[in-house]
């Protein structure tokens, strides 16, 4: 349920209907918009009698919310959220935001490395695994803490923002000091210990969808982050299994302005994990920046064809590079700029 508030309701006023949830027995989280602010009022499962709010000075309306993910609906909050980092990145503004870099951090040199080819290229977000959850136990499960450590090095040098996987509940912390965003990857969409945790521990929360996800449940995960006082939540689509075989997923684009329509939160879209393949990454990322996504992760790889983990679907760099060109021109058509950081100071 949400109370909205009269343009000229005072402090006092927005007070007073929080002090009434709370006395109701639920939790208030007032919510300033442009125009004017609204009072959510979470912690019910049921219905609600609003008759005392309603007659609260300084109350224009009270609206029960229909969709059960509330407080990611666009019912709950109009306009859309931003999620803003410290090196400046606005995730879910007029700019399209770009995360790059390999699947998995295999090497100091190798993070490094790339992260200062990837910033020249022109993006503003460094991706790579140190935890990685692989469909089999034998392959590489990437290098823990190091690798976290091999990611902070990365950001020092080139001031990139870090984001990395957590793969369960206790991981959220050593993977939350490290990471400027925590990923919670596919598999583990509706591991509802780990999104609790990473809704308390407040940092910005990447929660790709499951590969066998529907939208609702999509943000129905992601109302467990809100549901937690976090709501610096991105939302990735990254493909969803199939009948056909040519490709690893099936990138689903209508999920873009679906969740776009229904949800507040800035999403971006995968499409190496969506297509599996090199060859269709362009195609796919360029159609994700046509349909409107808020921005997109790429594998980027230095030697792709030695890669531990998903070689077959990351980009050489100058692949990368080329689709940087592309995306912008696609960008422009749309009144939309790839979010760009300052130029680096020459060493
Ligand atoms: C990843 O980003 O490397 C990853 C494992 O993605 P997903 O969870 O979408 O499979
Ligand atoms: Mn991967």
């Amino acid at each position: 349920m949400l109370v909205v508030m009269k343009q000229s309701a005072t402090d006092d006023e927005i007070g007073r209907v929080v002090d009434t949830i709370e006395t109701m027995g639920y939790e208030a989280r007032p919510i300033p918009g442009r125009q004017r602010t609204a009072v959510g009022l979470v912690g019910n499962d049921g219905r609600v009698d609003s008759a005392r709010l309603e007659g609260l000075p300084g109350v224009l309306e009270v609206i029960a919310v229909s969709h059960p993910y509330k407080q990611v609906s666009r019912e709950w909050k109009a306009d859309d959220t931003i999620v803003t980092l410290d090196n400046g990145t606005r995730i879910g503004g007029a700019e399209i935001v770009i995360m790059a870099g390999p699947c998995a951090v295999e090497s100091e040199e190798q993070i490094v490395g790339v992260a200062h080819t990837l910033r020249r290229m022109g993006a503003t977000i460094l991706r790579g695994g140190a935890f990685k959850p692989r469909t089999s136990p034998y392959s590489f499960q990437g290098l823990g803490e190091e690798g976290l450590r091999y990611l902070a090095r990365a950001r020092e040098e080139t001031g990139l923002a870090i984001i990395t996987e957590a793969i369960d509940a206790e991981g959220v912390e050593v993977v939350g000091e490290y990471a400027d965003i925590i990923q919670i990857g596919a598999r583990n969409m509706q591991n509802y210990p780990l999104l609790r945790r990473a809704g308390r521990y407040g940092k910005p929360v990447m929660l790709k969808r499951g590969m066998s996800a529907t939208i609702k449940e999509l943000l129905l995960a992601a109302e467990y982050l809100l549901a937690e006082g976090n709501s610096r939540v991105i939302l990735c689509e990254r493909g969803v299994r199939s009948f056909d075989t040519h490709t690893r997923n099936l990138l689903d684009l209508t999920a873009i302005p679906v969740v776009q329509s229904l949800s507040h939160l800035p999403i971006i879209a995968d499409p190496s994990h969506g297509t599996g393949l090199r060859s269709k990454v362009t195609p796919m990322a360029r159609a994700a920046v046509a349909a409107g996504a808020d921005g997109l992760m790429i594998e980027v790889h230095p030697e792709p064809d030695h890669a531990l983990s998903d070689g077959a679907q990351s980009l050489y760099p100058e692949q990368f590079e080329e689709l940087m060109r592309q995306i912008a021109v696609i960008g422009q058509a749309l009144d939309r700029k790839i979010l760009s950081l300052p130029a680096m100071a020459s060493p």
